[in-house]
């Protein structure tokens, strides 16, 4: 900003122009931040500085873990462990998600093939996948590549998208789903009602799963706007013959309402956070079961 675009602010009334000031200086510490935040990140990976937590999702017909979600942290010497809502949009911007997605891909199929070769009932590894990740061209080229390298079935894999990701290019982006769809891999549409929701593309695409973002799972049991968006969302998926998975899940209420109106999987701290690598094995070794009647009660959590 030139010093000329300044001058008229600073002539304005003294109130105006101390918020202005407050403003800019916020703005510089934030941009601050974030550069830094970007030079940690651009060698984070090479510095082993990545490691990927695992979340069980449970079947409410079975009782069981049907699958897990890997999800990203970053070990940051200097800042500590940084929350992926922070460094995610930063990975984004910068094109470091490219590199790092990949990495994410790997390690978890990886994960999911040595889980099966110990024995381990087979389950489904959903991969988070950004809208930068989605538009590169060789998106389905590499994924084959790594479930080549892991030997691991496509079966096996779910990649989880968002509504804003899959909205942009229609043609480009059915073509790019139809590609990943044939090769066995399992699409869902991930924080779903807070996108578009546009009913259309749920036709065109080839869509296996709608998650139900924890904003609506949140409240559902006091907000009757909450629990109406729920049921529709679930009755909606039931009919263009869909799962349905619900995400935050953290009390008994919420998963008794969930499990009353149909809703196939769940997925939230009432089961389990987040587990580190070794956790996890342990917990899908131990084979819980979660038990889908008013036993559930009873069930430890972990
Ligand atoms: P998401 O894919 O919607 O993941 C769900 C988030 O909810 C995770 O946060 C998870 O730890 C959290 N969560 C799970 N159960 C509960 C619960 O019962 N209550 C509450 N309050 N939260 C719960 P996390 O791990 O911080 O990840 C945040 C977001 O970062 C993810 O949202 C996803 O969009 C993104 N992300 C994480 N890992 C990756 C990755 O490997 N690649 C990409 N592209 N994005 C990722
Ligand atoms: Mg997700
Ligand atoms: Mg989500």
């Amino acid at each position: 900003m030139s010093y000329k675009s300044w001058r008229p602010l600073y002539q304005t009334k003294r109130q105006g122009s101390n918020n202005y000031q407050f403003y800019l200086a916020e703005l510089n510490a934030n941009l601050q931040e974030r550069l830094t935040l970007e030079n940690e990140l651009h060698d984070a990976l090479k510095r082993g500085e990545m490691l990927l937590h695992y979340q069980p999702k449970v079947s409410l017909i079975s009782g069981r873990i049907i699958g897990v979600e890997a999800l990203l942290r970053w070990q940051s010497p200097t800042y500590g462990s940084v929350s992926p809502a922070k460094f995610i949009p930063i990975a984004e911007e910068s094109g470091l998600i490219v590199p790092i997605g990949e990495w994410v891909l790997s390690t978890a199929c990886a994960q999911n093939r040595t889980w099966q070769k110990n024995g381990l009932p087979p389950l489904k590894m959903a991969v988070n996948l950004s809208a930068r990740q989605f538009k590169q061209p060789n998106l389905v080229q590499m994924i084959a590549k790594i479930l080549n390298e892991t030997d691991l079935n496509a079966n096996y894999l779910e990649l989880e998208l968002t509504e804003s990701l899959i909205i942009d290019n229609v043609q480009q982006t059915i073509t790019t789903l139809q590609q990943l769809h044939d090769m066995g891999i399992v699409l869902s549409l991930d924080d779903f009602g807070t996108g578009y929701s546009s009913l259309s593309y749920l036709k065109r695409f080839p869509i296996d799963i709608l998650k139900i973002d924890q904003s609506f799972v949140r409240d559902l049991v006091f907000n009757s706007d909450d629990a109406a968006i729920t049921e529709a969302i679930i009755s909606l998926a039931h009919s263009l013959r869909l799962s349905v998975i619900a995400e935050g899940v953290e009390t008994q209420e919420q998963l008794d309402y969930l499990q009353a109106n149909g809703c196939n999987e769940i997925q939230g701290y009432y089961f389990s956070r987040p587990l580190a690598v070794a956790d996890i094995t342990l917990l899908l070794e131990a084979d819980k079961k979660l038990s889908c009647n008013a036993n559930m009660r009873t069930l430890a959590c972990y």
